[in-house]
């Protein structure tokens, strides 16, 4: 029985229900009167019921899916204006137990270099990392007990927030490791990360149970299960995800807005972010085995209807995605890019040759982050190095409470363009910071409060003349 409530993954996430709703979406993907009573539900900015997104990522009307495409647009302005969130990957350690067929570092894969970053490789990345701009992490491991124990990461973040390189620093680690016990993570929240992130993959569970034949990993409830035991452990931001191309993506699509109203109607808070990577190549790994890849076109569609269906939820692309993907998904709802990416072991010190990589994917967006950010304020967004919330406690219930009231707005562009003036200012080429001081100028008419604008105003000035970290 579907049962948002269950802590059980098959009631949560129901294969009945999910069936059900595809063949229900499917046999009204033309009817204009249901649609368009959808479509004003979604225009209320409150969000729609996994039924309704399906049958708008369904709808085969040409005009209704313009309507939507307009609409993720104008809820992605709304609650998101023209910022985006940058942030990098760090991979600690390729040493995995599982044998997920769809990634180059399953155990039976004896040729890849497997590699683990001792403290003080670490820091010699997070250095990297901070001399290029970025204050947001994201922690990425395999999963073995043994060489890449619960301790090591900790210990690991514990060093990457104390590393301060010039003007640098990480300010907001999110982690991105396998499930895990409620103790564990009760550890990571102590260790101060910001979002447990942890893909799905699919939500098929037999599907599920083919691409993981062996290791810990294989286990589907123990693993639909773990954002609950993230939150029991006392992290308040989960992030969520699916591996479009293992499977249908009708279904995962369903899945995935399941899943948050199992976090919604549990925990009182959905999903912090959804993450939309598809399968790509790597070692060992050719896209072509799996015949569930979906085209572009379907993509964006899946970006809108999530945006849609989840106006309060960040979404995230990463380096995967070519500049021409993700220069379409922009608008129609990511909040969350990554940049200068590097997917191996080790790759900002070193970097990879392709042929010779130990890479968990092959990047497509190969642009240093200054590329990527001159690229971004080209087509009129504001990269944002802001990590505020977290630092100021507005995670969980209250930051959504917050995102919801509407509140959130009157932090995010002003934070955005003072971290957007440190980056500038420390770390930007010449051509990109003249682009970037104009595009200040111009948003700063954005802040409609005057007291906020005027200490906006003060505090952009200091940090020309040196001072850092400012945020509200
Ligand atoms: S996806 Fe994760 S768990 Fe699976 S083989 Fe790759 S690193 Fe290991
Ligand atoms: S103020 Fe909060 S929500 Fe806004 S960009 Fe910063 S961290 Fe994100």
């Amino acid at each position: 029985m579907y049962d948002p409530k269950s802590m059980k993954a098959e009631d949560f996430i129901n294969d009945a229900e999910i069936q059900e709703t595809i063949a229900w979406a499917e046999s009204h993907k033309e009817d204009a009167e249901l649609i368009d009573a959808v479509i004003a539900k979604a225009k209320l900015l409150k969000g729609l019921s996994h039924r309704e997104a399906a049958l708008l990522l369904m709808c085969t009307l040409e005009d209704r899916n313009q309507e939507i495409f307009h609409l993720a647009k104008e809820i992605k302005r709304k609650f998101y204006g023209d910022r985006i969130v940058m942030f990098a990957p760090l991979y600690l350690s390729n040493y995995c137990v599982n044998g997920c067929v769809y990634c180059p570092y399953h155990a039976k894969n004896r040729h890849i270099p497997r590699k683990k970053l001792t403290q003080d490789e670490i820091r010699a990345e997070v250095i990297a990392l901070q001399d290029m701009g970025h204050k947001r992490l994201a922690l990425e491991t395999g999963e073995d007990p043994v060489n890449c124990p619960i301790d090591y990461v900790l210990e690991s973040i514990k060093t990457i927030y104390s590393i301060k390189h010039r003007n640098g620093a990480i300010r907001r680690v999110n982690v991105n490791i396998a499930a895990t016990t409620v103790e564990n993570y009760r550890k990571l929240k102590e260790a101060g990360i910001g979002t447990y992130i942890l893909f799905q993959e699919t939500y098929n569970k037999k599907s599920y149970e083919e691409l993981h034949p062996t290791g810990p990993k294989s286990d589907y409830a123990y693993h639909t299960e773990a954002h609950d035991r993230a939150m029991q452990g006392g992290i308040d931001d989960v992030g969520f995800g699916v591996l479009f191309g293992l499977n249908l993506y009708k279904y995962d699509f369903v899945g995935l807005l399941m899943h948050a109203e199992h976090m919604e109607a549990v925990f009182g808070v959905g999903p912090h972010t959804i993450s939309v990577p598809r399968i790509c190549p790597a070692d060992d790994i050719d896209p072509g085995d799996f015949d569930n890849s979906i085209s572009d076109a379907i993509f964006e569609k899946i970006v809108a209807c999530i945006r849609v269906a989840v106006p309060y939820t960040g979404m995230i692309i990463s380096t995967r995605e070519s500049q021409k993907v993700r220069e379409a998904v922009l608008n129609l709802g990511i909040s969350q890019i990554s940049g200068g990416s590097r997917t191996s072991v080790g790759g900002y010190v070193h970097p990879e040759s392709e042929g010779e990589s130990s890479a968990q994917f092959d990047v497509s967006d190969h642009r240093t982050l200054d590329e990527v950010v001159a690229w971004l304020m080209e087509l009129g967004y504001v990269p944002s190095f802001c990590t505020a919330c977290y630092r100021e406690g507005r995670t969980g219930d209250r930051f959504m409470s917050l995102c919801k009231a509407g509140q959130i707005q009157n932090c995010c562009l002003p934070n955005a363009l003072m971290t957007l003036k440190e980056y500038l200012m420390d770390y930007a080429s010449d051509r990109t910071r003249a682009i970037g001081e104009p595009l200040i100028g111009k948003q700063l008419a954005g802040i409609t409060n005057e007291k906020v604008l005027s200490v906006v105003r003060d505090r952009l000035k200091r940090i020309e003349e040196g001072e850092r970290d400012f945020r509200f």
